[in-house]
């Protein structure tokens, strides 16, 4: 056996998620690395060689022939080709990528991730990264099994245990707080105060007329609780896609400066949010900026070079982005909005 089947599989099923790959895909390889895992080597060796392999509920064609690679050898090369195929090219954004020391938007299995939380923290770790914030969803937006209080005090106690193992590497605290239709936000106030950074995004009515998205908006954004207003115009740039929010963005983005919220580019290869123009628009209001990669999996932490390479087309320096501050300085500044 030249490789573990399941560390295999593994390996693919992060390559697949720096890929933005089908999730139906991506799951049918997880399921397999889990299958494999529960098996064992051994097992899993034996099943190939007499050809009962595929008898396995959940192991199918694409899946035990990464198996096979793996038992009978070859899968290196076959890492390899997946491994060029889907790096994440780097142009001028190389220096900014390389001044971030964290994520401020990322998501776990608590909430619609696909990952542990200490699966995304070794990522992070292994990218390089002094912290990840991990912002996982908040109660009202039950498609994505959005956190309530109970839940959310459980999870500041599991990132408390991680920590501990983890140092001096640092899971910090955080949620991707919805801003419901009125503009409030979907969750007390009190836990907003405990967690270390708040990113707040519209996840419904994208479609309301202007004036009252504005409104809406701005009223997260004038939250000393919100720290990053995420992915602004909630646009879709791949497949289907989806229009962007229309809203008076001098508004919005001069309420993002006067309460110091930090406008975030948004890397999600579907997503590229905000457009090159509203960003402009954000740098003359002379609003911070977030590089997030609002990763859903351990692969999808790779995409902050898109957002560094949009910030380079447009000049940002390193100074404006919140997350090339160090852990400490990054709470400090979270915790110092102005409150009117
Ligand atoms: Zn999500
Ligand atoms: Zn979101």
């Amino acid at each position: 056996m030249s490789m573990s089947p399941a560390a295999a599989l593994d390996r693919v099923v992060y390559l697949l998620d720096r890929d933005l790959a089908e999730g139906r895909r991506v799951q049918a390889y997880a399921k397999a690395a889990e299958i494999a895992r529960e098996l064992g080597d051994d097992e899993v060796a034996r099943r190939h060689a007499d050809g009962t392999i595929t008898d396995v509920p959940g192991i199918g064609k694409s899946t035990s022939k990464v198996i096979a690679l793996a038992v009978d050898g070859g899968i290196e090369d076959h890492l390899a080709e997946l491994e060029a195929e889907t790096t994440i090219p780097i142009g001028e954004g190389a220096a900014l990528r390389a001044a971030l020391k964290g994520d401020c938007h990322s998501h776990s299995l608590w909430s619609d991730g696909g990952a542990t939380i200490e699966a995304m923290a070794r990522t992070a770790m292994a990218l390089g990264h002094e912290y990840l914030v991990l912002t996982d969803h908040s109660p009202r937006l039950t498609i994505a099994h959005g956190l309530n209080r109970e839940r959310l005090l459980e999870q500041l106690d599991e990132i408390a245990r991680l920590n501990e193992e983890l140092t001096p590497f640092r899971i910090l605290t955080g949620i991707e707080v919805d801003i419901l239709e009125d503009g409030a936000l979907d969750q007390d106030v009190d836990m907003l105060e405990r967690l270390d950074v708040v990113v707040a995004s519209v996840h419904s009515k994208l479609r309301m007329p202007a004036p009252e998205m504005t409104r809406r908006m701005v009223l997260a954004v004038a939250s000393p609780h919100v720290d990053i207003l995420g992915h602004c115009t909630g646009r879709k740039v791949v497949g289907t896609g989806r229009p962007q929010s229309t809203f008076d963005a001098d508004i919005v983005f001069a309420a993002c400066a006067r309460f110091d919220t930090a406008v975030e580019i948004n890397c999600r290869p579907e997503r590229q949010d905000p457009p090159e123009e509203l960003l402009q628009l954000a740098l003359d209001w002379d609003c911070r900026i977030s590089i997030d990669t609002d990763a859903h999996a351990p692969g999808q932490l790779e995409w902050q070079p898109y957002g560094c390479d949009k910030a380079a087309r447009l000049g940002i320096e390193p100074e404006r982005i919140v997350n090339t501050m160090s852990a400490d300085d990054l709470i400090a500044w979270a915790a110092s909005h102005p409150t009117e």
